[in-house]
């Protein structure tokens, strides 16, 4: 029996994967994709996540990791633009999570790919090659659950994510260079920015009823992207350098709902609770998992205390980050947070600061 059996291996696992095999534990990390690949993800590391990446011995800037200084909200044919008020950079997953888990292996952490989980019973799991036993369990297999693990309660109302990285003009790149870009869309937003080799990514989430309004495809979904001002300027002559956008359905975002984490395996990142992605914290948070996970497995803590500690540094600001999407989906708040931020831009900078983990501290 291995110490640690750790279920997918995104930023949430190979963190912990990392730190439990350099403090000297046996870990097994197992992970259904046999390669590097892309995930449905905005692409903004924030300070926090930057922070833990360079503990954990990956520098997104070796990576061609891209600056991003400023904050712009747009809204219909109008823009406010702000600086942000911490460093973050623009990285897509593709070249993140392979450096992760890289960097997991390099640590000591056995690693096995292109295996999937389909079932976990207390401290075994089921596999497509077999099952394998943990004294530690961490499940860190992203947003939906496996079977046999508790599953979480889903929201009424969900979210749909999509996913395209765009090859830009010379002009829009300048346009963009060193911003993020929020567009508030009715039931939803985009995000866009650079990330490494002169790409942009464009990520939206659309609530799933907002989603079903324009037909529920993505041609639907394009056509009024087409038909929104800021991105229609920026994307008219940008080249899609995927065939057909990645999608995710079913996002529940939000705290974790009650009773959600009380078998004996550790839930870590996404598992655990997806905070609005609008904020930009769910990498922070899913390595913040990681580290703590990795905490209670070398001190021998249990799954209970593990996520007493996990709630204690993310719920403000997963409650923080929900409230703020919640809002910005009613077109009465939007408007009134729009001409609040262009009387008042800094108010922008207030928010990215207001929906930030607390800094790590070794003993806390
Ligand atoms: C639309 C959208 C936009 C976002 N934008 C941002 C952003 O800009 N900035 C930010 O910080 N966060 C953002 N997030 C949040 C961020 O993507 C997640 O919080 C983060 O990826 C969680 O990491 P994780 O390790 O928990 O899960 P994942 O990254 O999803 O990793 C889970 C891993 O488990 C593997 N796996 C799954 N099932 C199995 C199985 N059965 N067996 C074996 N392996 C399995 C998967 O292949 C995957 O590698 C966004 C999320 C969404 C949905």
């Amino acid at each position: 029996m291995t110490d640690a059996l750790i279920l997918g291996g995104g930023l949430a696992g190979s963190a912990a994967a990392c730190l439990i095999a350099r403090g000297g534990g046996d870990v097994l990390l197992l992970e259904r994709e046999t390669g590097a690949h892309h995930k449905v993800c905005g692409e903004f590391l924030s300070v926090e996540a930057v922070a833990h990446l360079r503990q954990l011995g990956v520098e997104p800037l070796d990576l061609g990791a891209v600056p991003i200084q400023r904050m712009r909200l747009v809204w219909g044919d109008r823009a406010v633009e702000t600086a942000l008020p911490f460093a973050a950079l623009g990285l897509s997953r593709h070249a993140l999570d392979e450096a992760l888990i890289g960097r997991a292996a390099a640590s000591g952490a056995r690693i096995e790919r292109g295996v999937r989980v389909t079932g976990l019973d207390g401290h075994t799991a089921r596999t497509s090659v077999g099952e394998h036993h943990g004294r530690h369990v961490l499940v860190a297999t992203g947003k939906l659950p496996i079977r046999g693990e508790r599953p979480a309660a889903r929201i009424a109302n969900g979210h749909v994510g999509f996913k395209m990285h765009y090859r830009l003009s010379p002009a829009a790149m300048q346009h963009l260079a060193g911003a993020i870009v929020l567009v508030l869309l009715e039931g939803g937003y985009a995000g866009l920015q650079l990330i490494e080799d002169g790409r942009a990514n464009l990520c939206l989430v659309l609530r799933a009823d907002a989603f079903a309004q324009l037909g529920g495809d993505w041609q639907g979904v394009r056509a009024w992207l087409e038909g929104t001002g800021f991105l229609q300027r920026v994307l008219a002559d940008a080249q899609p350098l995927f065939e057909r956008p990645l999608a995710i359905a079913n996002l529940s975002y939000g705290p974790p709902p009650r009773g959600h984490a009380t078998g004996t395996a550790m839930l870590l990142g996404d598992r655990w609770a997806m905070t609005p992605s609008l904020t930009g914290d769910g990498m922070a948070i899913a390595l913040r998992s990681g580290f703590l996970a990795a905490r209670c497995v070398l001190a021998g803590r249990d799954a209970g205390t593990y996520h007493r500690l996990l709630a204690g540094q993310t719920g403000r600001q997963i409650i923080r980050a929900t409230v703020l999407q919640n809002g910005l989906e009613s077109p009465a708040f939007r408007r009134a947070a729009y001409w609040l931020a262009r009387m008042h831009a800094p108010v922008l900078a207030y928010a990215a600061r207001a929906t930030r983990l607390p800094d790590w501290r070794e003993n806390a």
